[in-house]
């Protein structure tokens, strides 16, 4: 392997010391509210984590578990109380929601200056016009791992594969705010191999096991790999580790590259909130 391996395990964990450190100083503890609909194991795991993460940064956790067979309407009904609670900084609905729930539906009800995920379109507005907002958890994650290795992202080609709303786009907002040359592929891209080629930051975000090849990436580039599939028991990322770390500049792991410092982001935007929250009442 040639490439830096990009430690986001370690950069996430100075992010959380640093938070707990500006918890610390404010009156009130920020308060997470994280709602999970149903049962869904990877779903529970993640809304354990993130509850422990609170709690170890100081903050305060508020779990709402409601069952698979939950209405909209009543998981409406939380968010209602949720966003009208003082003591809620952050409103957190896990993804994804049963069927007969409509999700956007769900998001579009946070009020979008509780919502720490930054789906609500409100949001997504903001970052696109370059608004003070909320930015999703797994992208700025990403950013800060970018610009740990590069001091400006000023005039690089960027491509990004994936084209989500809460990974791919607001992605590509965050690249071409920091002035880089955006390039977003998809399932209907052609020829993308020789598209990633051209790219100094390369950032894999589709859900297919170890889909970016050596070959792929250009020599010296840094890569970012946002997948986390399983595959016989063991967690892969969307990147062949190996043989691209023999091409790349940098490059992330699975586990411990991007998936920590989205828990870490989930923490700094529910302390933004609580600060500006704090702030507009003092
Ligand atoms: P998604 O399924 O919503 O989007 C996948 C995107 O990949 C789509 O835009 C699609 O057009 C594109 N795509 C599919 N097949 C393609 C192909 N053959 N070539 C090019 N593009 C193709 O997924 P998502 O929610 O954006 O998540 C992507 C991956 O990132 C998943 O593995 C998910 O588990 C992971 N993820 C990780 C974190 C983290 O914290 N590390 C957070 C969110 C998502």
């Amino acid at each position: 392997m040639s490439a830096t391996l990009i430690d986001g395990k370690a950069r996430a964990a100075a992010l959380r010391i640093e938070i707990a450190g500006d918890v610390a100083r404010l009156a009130r503890a920020p308060g997470l509210a994280v709602v999970l609909v149903g049962e869904d194991p990877a779903s529970a795991v993640y809304v354990r984590s993130k509850g422990k993460a609170c709690r170890e940064a100081g903050m305060l956790s508020f779990e709402h578990r409601l069952p698979a067979g939950a209405t909209q309407a009543a998981l409406l009904a939380l968010v209602g109380q949720l966003n009208a609670d003082p003591a809620v900084d952050g409103i957190l609905v896990q993804l994804p929601l049963p069927s007969q729930i409509d999700a956007d539906a769900v998001i579009a009800a946070i009020d979008p200056d509780k919502d720490v995920d930054g789906f609500h379109p409100v949001n997504a507005g903001r970052l696109a016009t370059g608004l003070a907002g909320f930015v999703p958890c797994t992208p700025y994650g990403c950013l800060m791992l970018l610009k740990d290795v590069h001091e400006s992202l000023a005039g690089l080609d960027a491509v990004v594969i994936g084209r989500s709303n809460i990974v791919g786009k607001p992605m590509a907002q965050l690249l071409i705010a920091e002035s880089a040359t955006v390039t977003v592929a998809h399932s209907k891209t052609r020829d993308l191999p020789a598209l990633c080629r051209r790219a100094d930051i390369l950032v894999a975000a589709v859900g297919r096991p170890e889909m970016v090849r050596g070959p792929w990436v250009k020599p010296g580039a840094t890569v970012i790999d946002v997948g986390i599939n399983r595959v016989d028991g063991k967690l892969v990322g969307d990147v062949a580790f190996d043989e691209v770390a023999a091409v790349a500049g940098a490059i992330t792991p699975v586990p411990g590259g991007v998936g920590p410092m989205t828990i870490a982001c989930l923490l700094r935007n529910t302390l933004l909130s609580a600060q500006r929250r704090q702030g507009a009442a003092a």
